[in-house]
């Protein structure tokens, strides 16, 4: 990989440049923003200090989201559709949609760059940013790494280097981030991939999960959380395993596993991207939220590669909903989560994928848990923050539950 102390060097790979310290902030995922020339951007950036996502929504895809149908849980989108690559991409984490449309970008000239994430070559799960320029390098990028990378301190580089027109893949913190300032920074074109994002940790911690799910945790290539409650492993000399959500260790992780910001994040779908690619509705397949005109335009880069569907949905998630909101009051105040016992936890890991909500159903289930989470643990680490931080439409998502706001919590 490239590195930005052999600028003079031709291009041979996905370049990361040097980049510059972070700042120290509060509730902060290193978005990149601290990095950049004016690091006090953060303030008007940041997801976690003052979100304002209908302003925001408005300006980036011409309105705000509807509140009430599947726009309420997943913000603005024109299309929701399933989908997989005919032929899906080795290395990917799932078929490759995210990197084949980049690809295609660079392909056609569209842009002249990608922003996105490569493993870390000491560390295949550590994101590192890149700049990539040529096609044939978007493989190298592919798969899903667990940790907080500053992505957007790539911008300056990118734009140093000549860059005008770009494409970035990230995660919705870092792209609330990127559309706040996206204006000030003057590029010509530019493009936003996103992937939905939840219970993301640093690099570190995620290492202690993959510790208690095998005795050879170094060999485990691929995890991913499927919408079948179920995570599956890959390993270095081919084999896989599929475990039950209910068998996972989680008791076993030490309480600051998942860092404040992702117990508190607002936008699980990335709802401030050009198009959101992910699983979560997909029922097994990738799961596309189209959002404007130029989400429109990335998707048709795909041509007769993508196979679209729509999206379906069975069950109901209330009881699975009221569980975790029972579990996370626990949890916020200190306790431990209520166990299952060992007996019936094979039982309902079994039961779960048959009688649990499916496709869109499941992704509201989520995102639902998602907005009982940052109701729950905010209140009780950060109350002074509910009133800006809290959005409108995560309360509305809330209330269903019985979570309403308490005096001074919400903005008039
Ligand atoms: C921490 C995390 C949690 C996620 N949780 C969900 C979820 O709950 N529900 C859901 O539907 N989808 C989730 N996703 C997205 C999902 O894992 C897939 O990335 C997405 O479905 C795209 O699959 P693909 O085959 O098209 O991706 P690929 O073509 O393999 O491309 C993946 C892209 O993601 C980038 N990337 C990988 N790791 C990171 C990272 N840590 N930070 C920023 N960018 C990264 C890669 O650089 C690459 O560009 C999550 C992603 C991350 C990083
Ligand atoms: S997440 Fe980004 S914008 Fe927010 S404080 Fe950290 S670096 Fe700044
Ligand atoms: S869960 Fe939210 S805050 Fe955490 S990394 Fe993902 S998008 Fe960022």
């Amino acid at each position: 990989m490239g590195r930005g102390d052999e600028a003079d060097a031709p291009a041979t790979g996905p370049m990361a440049p040097p980049l510059r310290e972070a700042q120290p902030r509060g509730l902060c995922t290193d978005c990149g923003v601290s990095r950049m020339a004016d690091a006090a951007a953060c303030g008007r950036a940041c997801q976690f200090i003052r979100p304002d996502y209908a302003t925001a929504e408005a300006r980036v895809h011409g309105r705000a989201r509807e509140t009430d149908g599947d726009e309420l849980f997943f913000g603005p989108f024109r299309q929701m559709l399933k989908a997989r690559l005919t032929t899906p991409l080795a290395g990917a984490q799932w078929t490759g949609i995210t990197t084949r449309i980049a690809q295609r970008l660079l392909e056609t000239g569209a842009v002249d760059a990608v922003l996105t994430m490569a493993p870390d070559p000491a560390d295949r799960w550590k994101p590192l940013p890149v700049i990539v320029t040529r096609p044939e390098d978007m493989a190298s990028v592919r798969g899903m790494r667990m940790g907080h990378a500053p992505l957007l301190a790539l911008l300056e580089p990118a734009r140093d280097a000549g860059h005008r027109r770009l494409a970035i893949i990230g995660i919705p913190c870092q792209v609330h981030a990127l559309r706040a300032l996206e204006a000030e920074l003057g590029f010509e074109r530019l493009y936003v991939i996103g992937t939905p994002c939840s219970d993301n940790t640093t690099t570190e911690k995620f290492h202690q999960f993959l510790a208690l799910l095998s005795d050879r945790p170094e060999t485990i290539s691929y995890l991913e959380f499927r919408a079948d409650y179920r995570v599956e492993l890959r390993f270095d000399d081919g084999t896989h395993r599929l475990v039950p959500f209910l068998m996972l260790p989680i008791s076993k992780l030490p309480g600051d596993f998942f860092p404040l910001t992702c117990r508190t994040c607002v936008d699980y779908t990335n709802a401030l991207a050009d198009i959101t690619v992910g699983y979560m509705g997909g029922e097994g397949e990738q799961w596309l939220l189209v959002r404007n005109d130029r989400g429109a335009e990335l998707l048709a880069l795909l041509g007769d590669e993508v196979a679209l569907s729509a999206p379906g949905s069975r069950g109901s998630r209330a009881g699975a909903v009221k569980g975790f909101l029972s579990n996370t009051r626990l949890a916020a105040g200190g306790l431990p989560l209520r166990q299952m016992p060992d007996w019936a936890r094979p039982i309902v890991g079994w039961l779960m994928p048959r009688i649990g909500p499916k496709g869109l159903e499941f992704a509201r289930a989520r995102v639902e848990m998602k907005a009982i989470e940052t109701v729950l643990h905010l209140r009780s680490s950060h109350p002074a923050r509910m009133k800006w931080m809290v959005p409108p439409h995560v309360w509305k998502l809330a209330e269903r539950y019985g979570l309403v706001p308490e005096p001074g919590e919400r903005r008039d």
